[in-house]
């Protein structure tokens, strides 16, 4: 149960290795957004501090105990950091549940879930192996060295702080990078934590990981432009994800986007009905669909349409509002009071579009477990794909229902679309279920099931949904370069006014 009589929590953020205020002096309050009422109090780091932090990022990856330390050793230390999670495991998911009004029941799995990517991350870190290439010159020994790329500067957002910055934290670790994240300004209190119980005390040298609170337009774009740091990592929504991408470009920085999604979940006559009816209310409701991966887009074959939604809305009417950090609950509020405007801002477009509100649509007041930022989940038919309720990603607990005749039809519509995050498909079919998986242009596709992520598969986007791919072997890749290294063990010489080529 989370004590919310306590006053105002006072936080520091940590740069190498040391607790410290913005050296501005300036703070930012969290909101808890089941009361409304702040809660936490944080540092508004600005560029003096992304400085701060860098320079200590970029001297700890030249020098000092991190890049003299073995493979092997960094392995260690990673499972050191996963068992640290496992012990604060349960802390660190209700400061996220106070932060952000997701369930605590999501929020604790995703902080229990956290250390297997440690202890992958931390297997992988000595299995990073280069080459020797046989060329195609005489007495030449040539091999490929793999490298960390070097500071890394992360930005996450609010709906899953601390597991999104896990996904990039443990394959930069185990590459050997340095990092420096910066979480969003709703949502930073986790991480602070995170850092207190779990990094601080694992034994990893000052300066590898740091943290800069405050704002995107202002800390954030400071660690984009930076000078020192050579990789972006981001996840967030598009439109800022493009600023940023532009921004990084300017110094030619590595830059990995994972970004919003408009996904749909295809439901086929020939699926399990109930198996499917709970995949629809788990892919927009779960969550408040506060999720990049929601299924927004509910596509469904005309056969079943009216008893698949009569039987989606009598599920959906029975989900219960309420305080977050208790079990029971199943739908908690909107986290911010931004997300929740522009929640109800998509609901009034959807009915001007012509879509009929056959759920919810609007506010959930005190009467009905709802409160300040409470949104009913809402079902909107007769939704034609082109509408911007089927478009635009509204980040919230809103399904949009849309008739499809046949496949052909379904692989139309699924991939009409700006985004390509992921896709759930329904069906008994065997040579259905591949051919939908082949077809459908996203990073995941969910046939049976819906929202499953794991630190084994990659998870990334098509299209606008993103760039590279984050989690399973690939996702190390993203933090290591190759260098091409050429030893002549025979004769020198040769014309020395042309390129050395075949030969
Ligand atoms: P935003 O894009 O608004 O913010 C993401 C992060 O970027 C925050 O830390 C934010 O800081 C920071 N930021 C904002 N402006 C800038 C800037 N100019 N330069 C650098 N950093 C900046 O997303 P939200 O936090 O609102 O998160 C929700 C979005 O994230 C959704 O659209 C969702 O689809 C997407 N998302 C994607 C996921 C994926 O894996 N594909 C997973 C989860 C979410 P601040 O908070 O201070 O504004």
């Amino acid at each position: 149960m989370l004590d919310r009589t306590a006053k105002l929590t006072e936080y520091q953020t940590y740069i190498d290795g040391t607790w410290v205020d913005a050296a501005s002096g300036k703070t930012l309050q969290s909101i808890d957004p089941y009361t409304g009422e702040p809660w936490a109090v944080i540092p508004e780091c600005d560029r003096t501090d992304v400085d701060r932090a860098v320079e200590a990022a970029s001297r700890a990856f030249e020098s000092g105990p991190w890049p003299q330390m073995t493979p092997t050793a960094r392995g260690k230390l990673m499972r050191r950091i996963a068992q640290l999670i496992e012990q604060h495991a349960e802390h660190l998911g209700q400061i996220e549940v106070r932060d952000n009004g997701k369930l605590i029941a999501e929020m604790v799995a995703q902080t229990k879930y956290m250390p297997e990517w440690f202890y992958y991350y931390g297997g992988l870190a000595d299995k990073i192996q280069g080459a020797v290439v046989a060329v195609d010159r005489a007495d030449h020994f040539n091999y490929i060295l793999r490298e960390p790329v070097g500071v890394c500067g992360f930005i996450t957002p609010w709906n899953s702080p601390l597991m999104l910055a896990t996904w990039k934290l443990a394959p930069a670790l185990a590459a050997g990078c340095t990092v420096v994240i910066k979480p969003s300004e709703f949502t930073s209190a986790s991480l602070l934590e995170f850092m207190r119980l779990v990094i601080e005390p694992s034994g990893l040298p000052p300066g590898v990981v740091n943290v800069v609170t405050g704002y995107g337009a202002v800390a954030g774009e400071a660690l984009v432009t930076h000078p020192k740091v050579n990789k972006i990592a981001f996840t967030g929504g598009s439109v800022t994800g493009a600023r940023v991408n532009e921004l990084a470009a300017r110094s030619f920085k590595k830059v990995s986007l994972e970004l919003g999604g408009k996904s749909p979940n295809i439901v086929f006559d020939d699926c399990i009905l109930d198996d499917a009816v709970s995949g629809a209310v788990s892919g927009i409701f779960a969550a408040t669909g506060q999720t990049c991966i929601a299924g927004s887009r509910l596509l469904l074959q005309e056969s079943i349409h009216d008893a698949f939604v009569e039987k989606l809305v009598a599920m959906a009417r029975t989900a219960r509002l309420g305080d977050p950090a208790l079990a029971e609950t199943q739908v908690g509020p909107v986290t911010t009071p931004a997300q929740y405007q522009k929640i109800l801002s998509y609901i009034e477009i959807a009915k001007s579009e012509g879509a009929a509100c056959v759920l919810g649509g609007g506010p959930a007041g005190a009467d009905e477990g709802g409160g300040k930022y409470f949104v009913k989940p809402t079902i909107f038919t007769g939704v034609d794909n082109r509408m911007r309720i089927a478009q635009e990603e509204v980040f919230g607990p809103v399904l949009s229902v849309i008739k499809f005749k046949d496949e052909e039809d379904a692989v139309r519509i699924a991939n009409d679309v700006a985004f390509g995050l992921g896709a759930g498909v329904w069906t008994q079919s065997v040579k259905r279920a591949h051919t939908m998986a082949r077809r459908i242009k996203a990073g995941t596709v969910w046939v049976n099931t819906y929202r499953a992520v794991s630190f084994l598969m990659p998870f990334g986007g098509y299209k606008a949904s993103g760039l590279g791919r984050e989690n399973g072997m690939e996702a190390i890749d993203g933090y290591l370069q190759s260098k091409s290294v050429w030893i002549n063990n025979g004769p020198g010489g040769g014309n020395p006014f042309i390129m050395k080529t075949a030969g």
